[in-house]
C-alpha cells in the first residue's frame, strides 16, 4: 500500500505520532493509500518551517515570485496526466474531467497569480492638496490553508497560490479523503525551485491536523473551503485570536429556466450543471425552477439527456459519472433520496444504484437522480444535498422564481437561462447569491470575486480580492 507523507520544510516527512489512517479508492470500495494521522506536533512543525521561511520569500521581489510560481505551473502541467489519474483515483471522478478541469485549473492558478501579483495597484488619494494618502501592503505571515475532497488539487491550490504570490509562506491541510495528490504535489513544488518552508502541506483529519492549523499561534489568517457547519466552528475557533477568515462553504444552487430560454442552450448545460463530478460541486444547480409554459418540454429534454449518462469506471473513456467520494457519503445522499420519497416527491430517474461487476462491484456509485413534487420547504430542497440527485419544480412568474430560488439558507450560486436580456439582469440582481450566472454555467473568469451569502460563506477571493485577502494594509498619511 501506498504511504503518503508530509510535505514540509521541502521534505517528505512522516507523522510524529508515526499513525496512518487508510484512504479508500472510491471506484473499488479498497483501501489504496495509507494517511498520515497528523497532529498538533505535526502542524507546530510545518508552521515553524513556514515562519522561518516567511521573512525570506516575503522580500523576494514579486518578479522572483512569480517566475517560480510559473514553474509550478509547468511542471505540474507536464505531470497533468499522472496527476489527472491519480485525483480519478483518489476522488472518485472520471479520468477525463480531472484531465479537462481539475488539474488544468490547478496549472492556471499558478499562472494567474503569477500574474496578478505582477499588476495589482494601489490608490493614493490627495486631500485638497493639503495632504497624501497611500496606501501599503504587506504579506501577513504564514497562512493556513483548508481544503476539501471534491476538487482536490483545484481548491489546494486556489489558495496556495495567491497565498504565496503575495509573499506569505503556507501551511495546506488538504482532506484527509483526498490525500494523493497533495502528496505528490510536494515534488512538484521541490521541482519548480520553491523555496523551502515556503509551502508545507499536512496531510490529516480535520478535528486534529485541521483544528491545530486553525488554532495555532502563528497563522493570523485562515482560508477555509468545506462544509457550512465546519467553517461555523472554524470562525469559533478563531475569534479568540481574531484571525482573518476566508471562508467558502456550503450551497443549494438554483437553476431558473424562463419560458423564453433557448433549451438546445439550456437543457444539456442544466444536465451538466446537475451532474458534473457526480454532483458533489459547490456550485452544481441542484434546484432545477422551470417556468410553466416550458416546464414539459424542458423536464422531457433533461430527463433524456441525465439517461443518456454513464455512470462507470472513472478510469474508462467516455464515462460521464464516477463513484461518489467515500461509503459514508453514499449513504448520505441515499438517505436524502429515502428523505424525498417520505417527504412525497416522485422519483423520476435513478433512485438507484448500478450494477457493475469486477473490481467495480464494491465502489460508491449512484445514477443521476431527479425529483419532481416536493414543497419549497421539504428538507431536500432546502439542505446540501452534494451527489447527483436534483429536484425540479414548476414556477408561474418572476416574482415566484425569484422567492423560491432566494427561499434557502444558503447563497452561493444561481444560474437563470432567459432571452430576455432586461429580465436576465433584473432577476440577477434578485438573486441572493454571490455568483449569478446567465445562459451558461461556471464560466470563471478568476479576476472576479467568487464567494457565497448567507450561509454560504464570508469573504471574497479571485484576482485582487485574493491579494486583498492575503495582505494585511497600511495606510500613511503625510501633511504637506
Ligand atoms: P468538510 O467541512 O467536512 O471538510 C473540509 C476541510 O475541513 C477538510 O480538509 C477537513 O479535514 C477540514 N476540517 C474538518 N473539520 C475541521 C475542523 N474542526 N477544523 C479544521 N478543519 C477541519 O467539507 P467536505 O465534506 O470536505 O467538503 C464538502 C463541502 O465543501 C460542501 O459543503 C461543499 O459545498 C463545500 N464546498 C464549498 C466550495 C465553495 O467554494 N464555496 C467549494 C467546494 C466545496
Amino acid at each position: 500500500m501506498l504511504k503518503l507523507a508530509n510535505f514540509i520544510d521541502g521534505h517528505s516527512v512522516p507523522p510524529e505520532g508515526e499513525g496512518y489512517f487508510p484512504s479508500f479508492c472510491p471506484a473499488t470500495g479498497q483501501p489504496h493509500a495509507d494517511v498520515p494521522d497528523s497532529d498538533a506536533r505535526d502542524v507546530d512543525r510545518a508552521v515553524a518551517a513556514a515562519k522561518r521561511a516567511f521573512p525570506g520569500w516575503a522580500a523576494t521581489p514579486a518578479q522572483e515570485r512569480a517566475r517560480i510560481l510559473n514553474r509550478v505551473a509547468d511542471c505540474l502541467e507536464r505531470r497533468l496526466a499522472e496527476f489527472a489519474e491519480a485525483e480519478s483515483r483518489d476522488q472518485g471522478k472520471p479520468v477525463s474531467l480531472a484531465s479537462k478541469v481539475d488539474i488544468p485549473r490547478a496549472v492556471y492558478n499558478f499562472r494567474f497569480f503569477a500574474g496578478a501579483i505582477l499588476h495589482h495597484e494601489e490608490s493614493a488619494t490627495d486631500m485638497d492638496g493639503g495632504a497624501l494618502n497611500y496606501t501599503c501592503r504587506r504579506p501577513m505571515g504564514v497562512a493556513g490553508l483548508i481544503s476539501p475532497w471534491n476538487l482536490p488539487m483545484y481548491l489546494m491550490t486556489w489558495k496556495i497560490a495567491p497565498a504565496i504570490a503575495a509573499g506569505n509562506a503556507a501551511v495546506a491541510k488538504p482532506s484527509e479523503l483526498t490525500s494523493l495528490t497533495a502528496h505528490l504535489f510536494g515534488e512538484v513544488l521541490n521541482e519548480a525551485g520553491v523555496p523551502p518552508g515556503v509551502c508545507n502541506i499536512v496531510l490529516g483529519a480535520g478535528a486534529k491536523a485541521g483544528a491545530a492549523l486553525v488554532q495555532h499561534p502563528d497563522t493570523p489568517l485562515i482560508s477555509f473551503t468545506g462544509g457550512t457547519v465546519t467553517g461555523v466552528g472554524i470562525m469559533r475557533e478563531a475569534a479568540p485570536r481574531l484571525k482573518k477568515l476566508s471562508l467558502e462553504l456550503g450551497g443549494k444552487n438554483a437553476n431558473i429556466v424562463f419560458d423564453d430560454a433557448d433549451l438546445d442552450r439550456c437543457a444539456p448545460a442544466s444536465v451538466r450543471a446537475a451532474f458534473t463530478n457526480q454532483g458533489e460541486v459547490c456550485l452544481c444547480g441542484s434546484r432545477l425552477l422551470v417556468q410553466r409554459g416550458v416546464y414539459d418540454r424542458f423536464k422531457r429534454r433533461f430527463l433524456e439527456a441525465a439517461a443518456a449518462l454513464t455512470v462507470g469506471d472513472p478510469a474508462a473513456a467516455g464515462v460521464d459519472l464516477g463513484a461518489l467520494v467515500s461509503r459514508e457519503h453514499l449513504d448520505k445522499v441515499q438517505g436524502y433520496i429515502d428523505l424525498a420519497r417520505e417527504e412525497g416527491g416522485t422519483i423520476l430517474l435513478g433512485g438507484d444504484r448500478p450494477r457493475l461487476d469486477g473490481r467495480l462491484a464494491d465502489g460508491y456509485f449512484l445514477n443521476p437522480t431527479v425529483v419532481e413534487g416536493l414543497a419549497p420547504d421539504c428538507r431536500v430542497m432546502r439542505e446540501e444535498i452534494f451527489g447527483p440527485v436534483v429536484t425540479l419544480t414548476p414556477f408561474d412568474d418572476e416574482d415566484q422564481a425569484v422567492a423560491l430560488a432566494n427561499g434557502t439558507e444558503y447563497g452561493l450560486s444561481a444560474t437563470i437561462w432567459s432571452e430576455n436580456v432586461t429580465r436576465a439582469h433584473r432577476v440577477a440582481q434578485a438573486m441572493d447569491a454571490g455568483v449569478v450566472w446567465v445562459n451558461t454555467w461556471m464560466l470563471r473568469d478568476l479576476r472576479t470575486p467568487f464567494g457565497g451569502m448567507k450561509r454560504s460563506g464570508l469573504g471574497r477571493e479571485g484576482g485582487r480580492h485574493s491579494i486583498d485577502f492575503y495582505t494585511e494594509t497600511r495606510n500613511i498619511c503625510i501633511q504637506h
